[in-house]
């Protein structure tokens, strides 16, 4: 392997590490030391050198004059941001020894390590770490705050994420964004989409709100958020009523399509036509286009999930494709995740063996709570590849709970994020470009790898070289923490319980940049759910007190107040990542709220108006988009946008935090708030 330091001038090969599924082949251009150009490499099957604004800009947050050069120490009060220049060595002291005292005092569970996917390279998000936390004995966090309910609702039809081949969505001759902007968040699966609608596909879009990808499509279907079970449950009414199933592939391969026929009685297309706000011919309509085009395919998206029936919902949406027998032709079925098709070898690289004692969970979503009111308390809080000050649901809560001055926080990320504020030590990560990793899709097969194409930033390191740190302040003395990236990324590829994995090694990696999976259409095959086909009846979730038929639960009672928030992604952020550069927030403009127009009328707002947001966990104040693009009774924010303006724009301040059906889930779209108008001008005078 080249060092970074070998690559003076030339095109390297790299991978995109953003949390977004179509994880990009990149090609890095770099003169004199110094990248100067990013862009897609064309020989990715699936991604082919079309790459989004966010990265074809990334150059520019490299090169960040507000990057993080070296660690900080804090000098004020907690979120003051007042802070002062330290070493390396201080640092890990500093961190070291306070946890030390801590572990002797109160045990190592008063230890909170909090993470997400700020960068998906699986040994930085998943290796060392892991493997130091475990040994440390700390508090685990429960990764739930993005996919966790859909992929517990998949899981119990399909029996994990296995779905469609995207390089086959292609043939399909229907396609369902179903709660997915994938324009922004999805791109190549709209490219995939257009070579299906050049080939006579049509495109429809279930969606709360009428963003970019609600107009590109050739119908756009406006649903009332959190009942996209009910629709789904409708399609199916008309679908057994009008036998338009087909019954060699329910007898074949699934379980419960008896029980299904019947339950399904009940959700007739007037009823849930009351529940959703979709017309009745429009119902009879998408559920008759479904009946009858072939193959069809579905892309359930993160939307309908992240609400209190979400796990439910997707679970019940997963059902459609087994009606009509879509899984057995080539681009039908259904995507919700595909990272089962992918998985390495967590063992070895997280190393679960070396915890001796047995430690509290703590849901990433009740970081608020478990700051504030977990007993024992939380005394030491370690961030990386995240900011919870701005991404975690009741942001409020989350910030009362960083700003104990009690609570010693340590925040290793690339910029003084919201959260960092509030640290005690602050230290400095190297970008994407700067590691060894490997990534893994969840949307398409492929596995890639990078190797580092720039020096570290200043005096930035990877997560992987300071956890190696802190193993050793700590003294632990395992073999595990000398481990080489190299060698981490073979242990990990390393995974014969996983056969579609044959074949991707560490070499195939070096020589290929991408190889993908040995996949295989599902059926004929056996899933891994108890019964081995699709449950539309589970046993399992009876056994874990769920109705066992895909049932639709309206939302849980949130505060009453007049409308359903949605803080949905916008186009030019990555969750908060790209919030404080620019140029971003130059093409994003200003953070809005999306309403309808006969809302805004009753309200007395127009467009261009400011109105304040709130409720009782928190208000923001956002520039009014009336129109059509909304129904009734539902507003829409898009991004997470940074506090630097001065500005109320903190959308999660709304959020709740209850969790959602399944899988400990996040519920960011169950929220209610009230809308007031405000002065514009006073808003406008303080941005100045
Ligand atoms: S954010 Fe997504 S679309 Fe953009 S370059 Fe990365 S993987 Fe590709």
């Amino acid at each position: 392997m080249n060092t970074a330091s070998d690559k003076q001038t030339g095109i390297f090969p790299s991978v995109c590490s953003l949390d977004c599924p179509d994880q990009c082949a990149l090609l890095i251009h770099k003169e004199a030391g110094r990248i100067v150009k990013i862009e897609g490499d064309p020989a990715h099957p699936v991604t082919q050198g079309a790459i989004c604004n966010k990265v074809r800009n990334m150059t520019k947050r490299i090169y960040d004059p507000n990057r993080l050069r070296y660690p900080l120490k804090r000098i004020g009060k907690k979120g003051e941001n007042l802070f002062e220049r330290i070493s390396w060595e201080e640092a890990i002291d500093t961190i070291t020894l306070n946890w030390k005292q801590l572990i002797a005092e109160y045990g190592p569970d008063r230890i909170l390590p909090y993470s997400f996917y700020g960068n998906m390279g699986r040994i930085g998000t998943e290796g060392m770490d892991r493997r130091f936390f475990n040994r440390l004995g700390a508090s685990r966090l429960l990764y739930t705050i993005c996919e966790a309910a859909g992929t517990e609702g998949y899981r119990f039809t399909m029996g994990g994420s296995f779905g469609t081949d995207p390089e086959d969505t292609i043939h399909a001759k229907l396609i369902i964004m179903w709660g997915i902007n994938a324009v922004s968040t999805n791109m190549h699966q709209v490219v995939l989409a257009e070579k299906a609608r050049k080939n006579g596909a049509k495109i429809v879009v279930i969606d709360v709100h009428k963003n970019q990808t609600g107009r590109w499509a050739d119908w756009f279907i406006p649903i009332l958020p959190g009942t996209d079970t009910a629709l789904a449950l409708g399609m199916m009414h008309i679908l057994f009523a009008e036998n338009r199933v087909d019954e060699a592939f329910l007898q074949q391969y699934t379980v419960g399509y008896e029980e299904l026929r019947q339950h399904v009685r009940q959700y007739d297309p007037r009823t849930v036509s009351g529940i959703t706000g979709v017309p009745v011919d429009d119902i009879y309509r998408l559920a008759r286009m479904y009946g009858e085009a072939s193959p069809s395919f579905i892309r359930i998206g993160n939307g309908p999930q992240h609400h209190d029936n979400g796990g439910m919902c997707v679970r019940t949406i997963a059902c459609l494709p087994a009606l009509t027998g879509q899984w057995l032709k080539k681009g039908g079925g259904a995507i919700k995740g595909n990272g089962a098709y992918l998985e390495h070898d967590a063992s070895a690289l997280q190393r679960p063996d070396l915890r001796i004692t047995s430690t509290r969970f703590i849901n990433m979503n009740l970081l608020g709570s478990a700051l504030l009111e977990l007993e024992p308390p939380v005394r030491s809080l370690y961030v990386y590849n995240s900011n919870p000050a701005v991404v975690a649901p009741h942001a409020n809560k989350v910030r009362l709970g960083l700003a104990r001055e009690d609570l010693f926080t340590v925040v290793h990320d690339l910029f003084l994020t919201e959260t960092a504020k509030y640290a005690d030590i602050i230290l400095p990560a190297t970008s994407s470009l700067e590691n060894t990793d490997f990534y893994r899709s969840y949307w398409h097969h492929y596995v890639q790898i990078q190797q580092p194409v720039i020096e570290p930033y200043e005096e930035s390191k990877s997560n992987v070289d300071v956890f190696r740190l802190l193993a050793q302040a700590m003294g632990f003395e395992e073999q595990v923490f000398q481990d080489t990236e190299e060698e981490m990324i073979r242990q990990a590829l390393n995974n014969p319980s996983n056969p579609y994995l044959d074949g991707i090694t560490y070499e195939a990696l070096l020589e290929k940049q991408f190889v993908k999976a040995k996949v295989k259409p599902l059926f004929p095959g056996k899933l891994r759910t108890p019964s081995g086909k699709i449950e539309l009846y589970s046993k399992a979730m009876e056994s874990e007190g769920y109705p066992p038929l895909p049932t639709y639960t309206p939302l849980s009672e949130d505060e009453d107040l007049p409308f359903l928030f949605i803080p949905a992604p916008n186009h030019n952020f990555l969750n908060s990542t790209f919030a404080h550069n620019e140029k971003h927030v130059r093409m994003e403009k200003a953070p809005k709220l999306h309403m309808n127009a006969a809302d805004a009328s009753s309200l007395g707002v127009t467009n261009g108006d400011y109105v304040r947001v709130w409720n009782q966990r928190g208000e923001c104040e956002l520039l009014v988009s009336a129109g059509e693009d909304v129904l009734p009774g539902v507003v829409v924010s898009q991004g997470l946008w940074a506090d630097t303006s001065g500005n109320k724009s903190l959308v999660n301040a709304l959020t709740p935090d209850r969790v959602a059906d399944m899988g400990g889930g996040a519920t960011f779209f169950s929220g209610r708030v009230q809308v007031e108008k405000i002065d514009s001008r006073r808003v406008n005078e303080k941005k100045r």
